[in-house]
């Protein structure tokens, strides 16, 4: 799986959750592909804990399963989300979303990000023509009349017909390629961590948009969830350094004893809030794909769900490309993957914003309009089916 080859049909920045998924949906073809990724080899094979469950969606769970790394997850590491809702402030109502009535499935599964990219890992690295550079990253691109030249930081020079970025919402390699974006740093941070606690959850999940703050309560195990908690990032960063009893002192006051009492079950962690749109999906010789092309506030948690959408689509492109011996750099069907991809990113990622400027609102009239929305939208019940389905898609 590693060599000393030089050229390739696509060379992948970023070896996350989305880039190995786009490097699993190629393995069975007769690409050679090339992986770049900072980290070690040794920590990509044992991905270690970040906090991060991830709701994925029936459809990113039917494309993990096409690629055969859903059933590579064990069932203990997939927790259902029977419900979820949505509370504002101090006020007793709840909005609430379920699964339709008669349906025995859950909304959706929560999985460990780590499990999501170990099982990832595992299958490429059944396939020789996958190709791992570790400990490496992508520093410097030009074109060739040939493809993409992509310069690695210990200086060697490859060459690919593509090259796809998956290096992040703060990608390197879009930079490189002269793709501007909107990068919106909002200033705070959420800090996660799992808890052990008394009441049950009954796997119902809970955001509350509370006065400056939001905790979302996910529900994992029995009497265990994931706690995220948005803060000012100076805010985040002080709990971070406290110690674990008065840490868990400070997060049983915040959660106002909603799952009574409550010791840690995990590590905390902390990550910036940053949101990414890439003005252009392609530029000549290269795509962008996962957090590179979109990186979505997580409040909706759908950034990943879509990047594995992003990597489908353009896969299935390059496949077929490839099968009926067409370019698989070709502009036009670059431009094909930007558009289908911008149609179904783009109202998420817009709707998403606009919910996080209403529940971060502190002042009076931002509070009134959640009150009013949350209201309408229990009262017009096509909302709440709409975004269930949504869920359940
Ligand atoms: C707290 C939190 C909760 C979330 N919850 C959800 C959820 O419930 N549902 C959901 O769908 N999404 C969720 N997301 C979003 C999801 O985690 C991301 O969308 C997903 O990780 C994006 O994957 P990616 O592979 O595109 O990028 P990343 O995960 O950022 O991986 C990028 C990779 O590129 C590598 N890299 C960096 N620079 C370079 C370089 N120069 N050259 C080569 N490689 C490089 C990095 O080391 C890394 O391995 C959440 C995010 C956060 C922060």
């Amino acid at each position: 799986m590693t060599g000393c080859d030089d050229s390739f049909d696509i060379i992948v920045a970023g070896a996350g959750p989305v880039g190995l998924s786009f490097a699993a949906s190629l393995a069975k073809s007769d690409l050679k592909v090339a992986m770049v990724e900072p980290q070690a080899l040794e920590r990509l094979a044992n991905p270690p804990f970040d906090g991060r469950e991830i709701a994925l969606t029936y459809a990113s769970i039917r494309v993990l399963r096409e690629l055969g790394a859903w059933d590579a997850i064990p069932a203990c590491h997939k927790s259902p989300v029977q419900g979820a809702r949505v509370l504002n402030g101090s006020s007793p109502f709840a909005l609430c979303f379920d699964p339709p009535r008669g349906s025995a499935e859950p909304l959706g599964f929560l999985v460990p990000n780590w499990q999501i990219r170990d099982s990832l890992f595992k299958i490429i690295r059944l396939h020789d023509h996958v190709q791992l550079l570790c400990g490496h990253s992508v520093v410097g691109v030009t074109n060739s009349h040939k493809g993409a030249v992509v310069k690695l930081s210990d200086g060697r020079r490859l060459t690919a017909r593509l090259l796809v970025a998956a290096d992040s919402r703060l990608s390197r390699t879009r930079d490189l390629l002269g793709i501007a974006a909107d990068v919106n740093r909002l200033g705070s941070s959420i800090l996660i961590c799992r808890v052990r606690h008394e009441r049950a959850h009954h796997q119902v999940a809970i955001e509350w948009f509370d006065h400056h703050q939001t905790i979302a309560m996910l529900p994992l195990m029995e009497g265990v969830s994931s706690l995220l908690l948005t803060l000012r990032a100076s805010e985040a960063n002080r709990l971070l350094a406290l110690d674990d009893d008065l840490f868990l002192m400070e997060l049983t006051d915040r959660c106002r004893g909603r799952l009574g009492k409550m010791t840690l079950a995990s590590t905390r962690h902390t990550y910036p809030l940053v949101t990414t749109w890439a003005h252009k999906f392609w530029a000549s010789n290269a795509a962008l794909i996962g957090d590179a092309a979109v990186g979505m506030h997580p409040v909706t948690a759908h950034g990943f769900n879509i990047g594995l959408c992003s990597q489908k689509q353009l896969a299935r492109r390059i496949l077929t490309a490839r099968r009926d011996r067409r370019d698989i750099a070709d502009p036009d069907m670059l431009q094909r993957y930007e558009n289908c991809l911008r149609l179904s990113a783009a109202p998420l990622y817009y709707a998403t914003n606009l919910l996080v400027g209403l529940y971060s609102g502190e002042h009076a009239a931002a509070r009134l309009a959640r009150h009013v929305g949350l209201r309408l939208a229990q009262y017009f019940p096509f909302v709440r089916h709409g975004i269930s389905a949504m869920l359940r898609r």
